[in-house]
Parts: C-alpha cells; sequence; structure tokens
C-alpha cells in the first residue's frame, strides 16, 4: 500500500508527479518561487501524513474508539432512513472501481483544502457546499501564527523591542501556551521541539498544497515562517503576517521608504487619509521607523467608480480588459508633478490600493500596475465588512476543486445516518434553480467541516446552541461545554476578554474525530475540521485559515488512511 502511495508522489525532472489516473502519470504544477516565496519541490509534500508518525497515530485512533454509540443514543438522526444502514445491517460500503467513497460536507478552506488533498489519494471524493462561509468573508492573509499585540498575551515584539518576533517563534509560542487550541491537538501543546518542528513542516508543506491549487488561478500563497511581512489594512491597522494571498502580500512595509497611500474619490469603506494618519500612529505604538506616508489622489475618471462607491462593483470592473486600462492610466498619470516625493527607487517605494484588483488574475494586474505606476504596488488586507480577498480564495478553490475532478454538489447535508459507532450516509437538499430535490450518498468516512455561525455547522435553536447536523458537544475555549447554553450566556464582559461565543467548537482526538464528554471518539469515520473544531477565537487568535488548511489535510490524511485500511 505504501509503495503504492508513493508511486502517486514521485518526483521527476521537471516537476512533480503527484498522482497516477488511469495509470499514468500526471505531471502536476511546477511549484517554484524566488527567495521570499514557498518552493514546494524543496518540502515533503504531506508533511501532515508522514508514514512514521501513521501507523502510531492510526493505532491510538483505533484504542481510543468509544465503546458507546453517539450523542442522542444508537440509530438515526434527525430523520429516519430507508437505506440498508439505518436498518441495523452491517455499513453498506460503496466504491467505484477501486476506489472508494469519501464525503465532505463544507466548501470553505477546510472542506476544499481536503477533498483536494483526498482527490490527490487516488480517493473519489463528494463536497456538498451549502454556500459561502467565512473562507467567502477572509481579508487576505493565511493567519498561520499572527496573534495580535496585546490582547492575546502573546507579544508582537521580543522582551528587548528589537525585532518583530518570527512567525516561527509565534507559532512555538502558541503552541506552548494555548493547550486548547487545534494546533496543540494536531501536533501536541508540550512545548517539545518534536512539537514546534512537527508543526513546521506541517505548514511548509500545506502552504506549498494550496499554493500548488491556487497557482493555475492566479493566486499565490506567499511568506513563510522565517521572518514577518507588515502589512496593512484598509483601515491603516497593521498586521505582522506570515502567509498571505497576492494582492497584500505584495504590500510588506518594511523595508519601504516611501508609501503613497492611493486615495479613490467616491469609494465606500476606504478613507486614505484616516487610514495614513492610523499607519503613521500604529508605527510610533511599536517602535518601529516608518516609511515616508503620503496620500495621492488617483484620478479615475467621473461614472468609474458607481454603484454607491460599492468596493466590489470597482472590483469586477477591474476584471474587463477596459476597466484595468482606466486603472492603469491613473496610477501611471498619479501626481506627476510632485517627483521631489519619489526620491527613493522602485522598489523602495510602494503604491498602496485599496482591495480593488478584481477576483481573478490579480498577479498578471499587478505585474502590469506595477509596470505602470513605476514602483511595487499593492492592496491592502482588508476589513470588516468584506474585501474581495475571500472570493477569489473561493473562486480559485472552486476552479481547483474542478480541475482535480472533486464532483461537488451545491446543497445542504439535512441529516447523517449512523449506525452504532460509523456515520453511513448523508441526506441531501440539492438546488437546481428554483427546484430542490433530494439525495442520499453513503460513505466510508464523512468530514464536518461546516463552520461556525456564518458557515452554519453550529446554530442557535431553541434557546442554546448546537452543532447543526449530529448535535455534537461543543466546548468553549476554556473548554467548558457549552451545548445547549443561550449565545448569550457565552459573550464575555469585556470586549478583549475571552468569549466562549466565538472559540466554541467540537473537541477531536489528533485524528480530527469529534470527542464524546467521556473524551473518547463518538463514531469511528466522522472527523471535524475548520472552524468547526474549537478552542480558538479567530478575532483574537488569527490563525483562522490556518486552522481550516492544517485540519483539513490532517482530517483528509486520516480519512485516506481509514478507507484503505477498510477496502478488501
Ligand atoms: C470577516 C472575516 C474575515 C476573516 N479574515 C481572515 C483572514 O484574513 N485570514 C485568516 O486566516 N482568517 C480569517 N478569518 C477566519 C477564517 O475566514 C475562518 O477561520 C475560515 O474561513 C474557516 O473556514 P472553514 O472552511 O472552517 O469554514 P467556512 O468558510 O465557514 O465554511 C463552511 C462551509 O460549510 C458549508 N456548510 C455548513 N453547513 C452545511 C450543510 N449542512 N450542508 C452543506 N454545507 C454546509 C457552508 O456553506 C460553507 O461552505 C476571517 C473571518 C471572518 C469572519
Amino acid at each position: 500500500m505504501l509503495a503504492a502511495r508513493a508511486s502517486w508522489n514521485r518526483r521527476v525532472p521537471g516537476g512533480l508527479v503527484r498522482r497516477r489516473r488511469g495509470g499514468r502519470a500526471c505531471r502536476g504544477p511546477r511549484l517554484e518561487r524566488g527567495a521570499s516565496g514557498v518552493r514546494a519541490r524543496d518540502l515533503p509534500f504531506r508533511a501532515l501524513a508522514r508514514r512514521d508518525t501513521r501507523s502510531s497515530r492510526s493505532a491510538d485512533c483505533r484504542t481510543r474508539a468509544a465503546p458507546g454509540g453517539g450523542p442522542g443514543g444508537t440509530g438515526i438522526h434527525a430523520r429516519r432512513p430507508r437505506g440498508r444502514c439505518g436498518g441495523g445491517h452491517p455499513t453498506a460500503r460503496r466504491g467505484v472501481g477501486d476506489r472508494v467513497r469519501a464525503v465532505v460536507v463544507g466548501g470553505g478552506l477546510a472542506g476544499a483544502a481536503a477533498a483536494l488533498e483526498l482527490a490527490s489519494r487516488e480517493l473519489e471524493v463528494t463536497l456538498v457546499s451549502a454556500g459561502a462561509g467565512a473562507t467567502a468573508l477572509s481579508f487576505g492573509s493565511l493567519d498561520v501564527a499572527v496573534p495580535s499585540p496585546g490582547v492575546s498575551g502573546l507579544p508582537l515584539r521580543d522582551a528587548t523591542a528589537t525585532r518583530l518576533l518570527s512567525p516561527r517563534e509565534r507559532l512555538a509560542a502558541c503552541l506552548r501556551t494555548r493547550p486548547r487550541h487545534p494546533y496543540a491537538t494536531l501536533f501536541g501543546h508540550s512545548g517539545a521541539g518534536s512539537a514546534e518542528s512537527a508543526a513546521t513542516d506541517a505548514v511548509k508543506s500545506a502552504a506549498a498544497s494550496l499554493d500548488g491549487w491556487l497557482a493555475p488561478s492566479g493566486l499565490r500563497v506567499e511568506g513563510g515562517l522565517d521572518s514577518a511581512r507588515l502589512l496593512a489594512n484598509v483601515r491603516g491597522a497593521l498586521r505582522a503576517s506570515d502567509f498571505a494571498f497576492t494582492g497584500p502580500a505584495e504590500g510588506d512595509l518594511q523595508g519601504a521608504a516611501e508609501v503613497e497611500v492611493a486615495a479613490i474619490a467616491g469609494l465606500a469603506q476606504h478613507d486614505a487619509r484616516p487610514l495614513a494618519r492610523a499607519l503613521a500612529a500604529e508605527f510610533a505604538a511599536i517602535g518601529l521607523a516608518r516609511p515616508a506616508l503620503r496620500v495621492v489622489p488617483l484620478p479615475l475618471p467621473g461614472g468609474f467608480v458607481a454603484d454607491g462607491g460599492s468596493p466590489a462593483r470597482l472590483a469586477a470592473r477591474t476584471d474587463t480588459e477596459e476597466g484595468l486600462g482606466v486603472l492603469l492610466e491613473a496610477v501611471a498619470g498619479r501626481h506627476r508633478d510632485e517627483a521631489r516625493f519619489r526620491r527613493a527607487d522602485g522598489e523602495r517605494r510602494l503604491l498602496l490600493l485599496p482591495p480593488i484588483l478584481g477576483f481573478s488574475g490579480v498577479k498578471a494586474k499587478l505585474a502590469r500596475l506595477r509596470e505602470a505606476a513605476g514602483c511595487r504596488v499593492a492592496e491592502c488586507l482588508g476589513a470588516p465588512p468584506a474585501s474581495p480577498a475571500g472570493l477569489r480564495l473561493v473562486r480559485a478553490l472552486d476552479a481547483a476543486l474542478s480541475r482535480e475532478g472533486v464532483v461537488v454538489k451545491q446543497g445542504r447535508v439535512c441529516a447523517l445516518e449512523r449506525t452504532g459507532r460509523r456515520v453511513c450516509a448523508v441526506r441531501l437538499s440539492l438546488r437546481e434553480g428554483a427546484s430542490h430535490t433530494e439525495e442520499r450518498l453513503e460513505a466510508e468516512a464523512i468530514l464536518l467541516a461546516t463552520g461556525r455561525f456564518l458557515g452554519g455547522g453550529i446554530h442557535e435553536r431553541e434557546g442554546g446552541v448546537h452543532e447543526t447536523l449530529l448535535d455534537l458537544p461543543l466546548y468553549d475555549g476554556a473548554g467548558v461545554r457549552v451545548d445547549g447554553l443561550a449565545a448569550r450566556r457565552l459573550v464575555g464582559p469585556s470586549p478583549e476578554g475571552p468569549q466562549g461565543l466565538f472559540s466554541l467548537g467540537v473537541r477531536t482526538d489528533s485524528c480530527l474525530r469529534p470527542l464524546g464528554s467521556d473524551g473518547a471518539p463518538l463514531f469511528e469515520n466522522l472527523f471535524a475540521a475548520g472552524d468547526l473544531v474549537g478552542g480558538f477565537d479567530s478575532a483574537v487568535e488569527r490563525t483562522g485559515l490556518g486552522v481550516a488548511l492544517l485540519t483539513g489535510l490532517r482530517a483528509a490524511a486520516e480519512m485516506g488512511r481509514l478507507v484503505e485500511e477498510e477496502s478488501p
């Protein structure tokens, strides 16, 4: 089995051969990047599922299986099934040829990453998505280890205040000080070097995988764990970022001598002057030398910013050649008479745009803008209420799912069928235009990547918070069981203090199987990933997309292992 798996991932001159289809080797994307980027060819492709750790983890996962049924007793959840497994027969195993079916519920980063990883293992996988969740709202950084200074207790700078802490140091601090964070479940929280190096390897490998999936859509994952980039958001707040996506990723303020903050008349949710003032204050607060900051109006023609100044509409305009042409002209023609400001060379000057560079092809647009501007060009990170960055990510993930042959169903899973300690099928309500159809899918392994309140994985009903599909036990960031409690009781008194409402989720074993109150997995073949896994508050500890990616990939590795072990 291992030999067969190794053959999916052979190296050949010119790129990685990631898998075989129909006996033919398929060449994966050749991933190579400059010094600051991820070099996939240098990395173990799947550090998350390393063979040396798999066997011990498998044993651990088997011995910790619960002796009894899941929550609510043995039987059928939510709806009486008509299929075999609901009737108490042994679980029906369904395969297509030599493939076995895995179902992923949720189309955010956690679900998409898991489905792509399963597909790369030649497992037939179906992803069901009810629509946009938190991933579609994200702001443009892939936060793996970015705690906020002050509020999280993890400092942005070292004790001597001479430098920014590297992402690697902050990842290690997270493992040491946050025993309930999902990273501690994945890598251990002893603070031992082995946990840190396992986490570091996994992060590098995961970032390289994601980069490979997104690159064909012109979206890259930039950055690394060795040094932080200082990025500005549209409100002028500074973020020490480890990884970010094309657009904001190019906006590292360290090393910039001059920053031009672009002002666009009539654009809603973006005001260049307060942004520049806030940036100056942020630099002063962290005691770093700041670049010269200047607000620069972009001379866009009247009517170009329409629809009440909607940033999303403006972003959509730059997806057309005509709209991009207008922006290029405005960038080239900005304050021609103020050459005295431009004393630094082009590499040390940065033109900071609001996040308006459309939903596709951002890398190519930036190259053209850079040429027109005569200096580096980047977008700000987004801020509430929304930014195009999340939709860009979702579109690029959708394109990757389609390229990799993952079956995607737009619809809602309304129930899971179970027998004993196994889940065996999902029941879906599918949208087809105005009509709805119902479908039942049997599965060997099921992943819940349904998010929290925004995704729909957790909701409040009958006066209490509940996991939506199986009423799985929920815990807050302090490890207290909270399902059934009213949401308002989970809001802390201080906005900067712990907020149970924003850190709640399921607790899992290291294979990412949800645990019952006795600490044992509730089902042998049910996994959870992403925001649904509790123990962290992404508004405070960041790490939102980092957790989604790392748990999605780990869950896929465990699902793949389970399905292979159970295949005849
Ligand atoms: C405004 C905002 C900005 C953020 N910005 C950043 C950022 O810049 N960087 C960062 O690292 N993190 C950021 N985060 C956090 C990050 O977005 C989330 O942690 C991450 O996207 C969670 O991904 P997920 O896949 O677990 O869940 P989601 O993206 O919420 O996806 C859940 C999916 O499950 C589906 N689903 C739910 N129930 C069902 C069902 N019954 N049947 C079928 N499908 C179902 C939903 O339709 C959705 O597709 C931000 C969060 C917010 C709210």
